[in-house]
């Protein structure tokens, strides 16, 4: 997880990859002195992973954690056993998720939410779309089953939400939250 002051640790990290080839970070700007996207961010200087003067004296992520993410063995997160990884790519569940620690449709905060960094930095919105029982039923059953036409407007749907592609995996997730529920 990375924190800044303004946001915490809710942001969302992105790479980019490229197969322009690049001048060495200082290198040549355009005629006009302009530099291009790609040559300012190999200018960024990359810093090593530093822990939060915060962290020294706390472990609620790590208690709070029901996968094991986030071990007092390193530094860095196990990403491979985290939640928000697993729950955003289609294909069955690992054997070892614990099937009660399912809390999300998309994601997982809890280490966030538990965080004294992150205090009164979480903005809930609710959105004024919502499901209704055959769309949630078409998610349930997978593209597979359903009628392509409901499918796409389900597709659309999704992404007017702001989870475009999710249909791919959104069913599994929500399959795994309602039986964490009954459990
Ligand atoms: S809950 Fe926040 S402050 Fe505490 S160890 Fe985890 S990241 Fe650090
Ligand atoms: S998002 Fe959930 S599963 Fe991932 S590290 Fe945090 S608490 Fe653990």
């Amino acid at each position: 997880m990375t924190y800044s002051s303004e946001f915490g640790s809710y942001q969302q990290l992105a790479a980019f990859v490229t197969d322009v080839r690049l001048e060495p970070a200082g290198g040549g700007s355009g005629e006009d002195g302009s530099r291009s996207f790609a040559q300012s961010a190999l200018s960024l200087p990359i810093h090593e992973p530093v822990l939060m003067e915060d962290c020294k004296d706390c472990d609620k992520c790590l208690r709070v954690c029901l996968t094991g993410a986030i071990g007092s063995d390193r530094f860095l997160l196990h990403s491979a056993k985290c939640l928000t990884a697993l729950n955003e790519f289609p294909g069955e569940w690992p054997e070892w998720v614990d099937p009660k620690s399912h809390n999300a449709l998309v994601g997982c905060m809890k280490c966030q939410a538990v965080c004294p960094r992150n205090k009164g930095l979480l903005q809930v919105q609710k959105l004024d779309e919502e499901f209704t029982v055959e769309e949630t039923e078409t998610l349930l059953a997978g593209e597979s089953s359903a009628e392509p036409s409901k499918w796409q407007a389900l597709e659309k749907k999704l992404e007017e939400v702001g989870l475009p592609g999710y249909e791919e995996f959104a069913g599994k997730n929500l399959r795994a939250l309602i039986d964490a529920w009954k459990l």
